[in-house]
């Protein structure tokens, strides 16, 4: 069976996922397309054969060809139309956040465990990283013992004017957040964050680099470096001390280059290439799911616990205190 897919959003990932989906993945095929910007959505539809265009994401959420649904609009947006394909019992893939406030996530998770079926997935690829996987595997065969602490850190070369101080958390070190507890088992208690002197390459309302300081149920340490206007590159380390041993992400494949007196590796420019191959094997893995039923990435209690933590975050930052970590306890339903 070809999984009929609606995408809602065309921005900068829409665009890529609608590539993805469209030229490189199999099973799935974009038959509905829509976007605020109708213009644009007309433009990007025309290099997908077979795909319609709706005025409206709700109107493509409810159309009878669309099985599946794809939301890669700007956050704000994204309860609204993950609620639209609850209701209409249709698998959905949202880009992250889920939604942008913790209330809004626990809305949705109400709505699918009232729905009795899992059909949210939350678009954190990390957990479909080769080497995130790698390093989640050294950790849960017990290779490196009980993990005590993790260092980590998210550079960018920089960012635009329009990045503010709250988007490190809620848009980028998001992803730790997710894929940390994700790599470790566990779920966090508590948060802190620290503002070291800021990169004269920053502006007057982004705080730059800052360090978010974790700690789980289980008593792991986190220290995590959100750096975006780190000028050399797009670097995402993660090194993980357990009780026997240390183990690190690998880097990403690079050519070693013997070269003019010096030994040297490339360093990616952005996210889009550093994680080209997770998007490719996370939105693959949800078309099976889709296709068969069974939605097991991401789910939408770890799209709500993100923002639980990301809340704590930004609360600990704005009174440098350390801010609690309290969700309700994990539902039956996403065991
Ligand atoms: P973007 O380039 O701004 O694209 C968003 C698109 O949604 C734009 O075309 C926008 O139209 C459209 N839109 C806005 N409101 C809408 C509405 N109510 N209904 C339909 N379309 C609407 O943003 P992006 O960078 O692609 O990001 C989209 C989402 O993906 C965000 O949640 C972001 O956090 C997430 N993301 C995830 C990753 C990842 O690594 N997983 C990476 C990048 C982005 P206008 O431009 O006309 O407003």
């Amino acid at each position: 069976m070809t999984l009929q897919v609606g995408v809602i959003g065309v921005g900068m990932i829409g665009q890529e996922h609608i590539a993805r989906l469209a030229r490189k993945l199999t099973g799935a095929r974009i038959v509905a397309i829509s976007d605020i910007n109708a213009k644009e959505a007309e433009r990007v539809a025309a290099g997908v054969p077979g795909a319609k265009v709706y005025a409206s994401g709700e109107a493509l959420i409810k159309a009878s060809e669309v099985q599946a649904v794809v939301v890669t609009t700007w956050g704000q947006t994204h309860e609204a139309y993950v609620l639209a394909a609850i209701e209409a019992g249709k698998p959905v893939f949202c880009e992250k956040p889920l939604a942008t406030t913790a209330e809004a996530c626990l809305r949705i998770v109400q709505a699918e465990i009232a729905s009795g079926r899992h059909l949210v997935q939350v678009g954190f690829q990390r957990r479909y990283d080769k080497g995130y996987r790698a390093l989640k595997k050294t950790i849960d065969d017990g290779v490196i013992g009980a993990p005590l602490m993790i260092h980590c850190a998210h550079r960018n070369p920089s960012v635009p004017e329009a990045y503010v101080s709250d988007m490190a958390i809620i848009d980028t070190f998001i992803h730790e957040i997710d894929a940390l507890r994700w790599l470790i088992n566990d779920d966090y208690v508590s948060a802190q964050v620290f503002t070291p002197r800021k990169t004269r390459h920053t502006h007057a309302k982004l705080d730059d680099p800052i360090i978010v300081v974790l700690r789980t149920k289980g008593g792991v340490h986190i220290d995590g470096e959100v750096f975006v206007n780190c000028r050399y590159g797009y670097d995402i380390q993660c090194q993980v001390v357990g009780e026997e041993g240390i183990a690190n992400l690998p880097e990403p494949e690079s050519v070693l280059l013997r070269r003019e007196g010096r030994l040297s590796t490339a360093i990616g420019q952005d996210w889009k290439m550093r994680f080209i191959d997770s998007y490719d094997v996370e939105l693959q893995d949800w078309i099976k799911a889709a296709t068969t039923g069974k939605i097991s990435g991401p789910s939408a209690w770890d799209g709500y616990f993100a923002a639980v933590t990301a809340d704590a975050c930004l609360e600990a930052k704005r009174t440098g205190e350390t801010a609690s970590i309290v969700t309700p306890p994990r539902p039956a339903f996403y065991d």
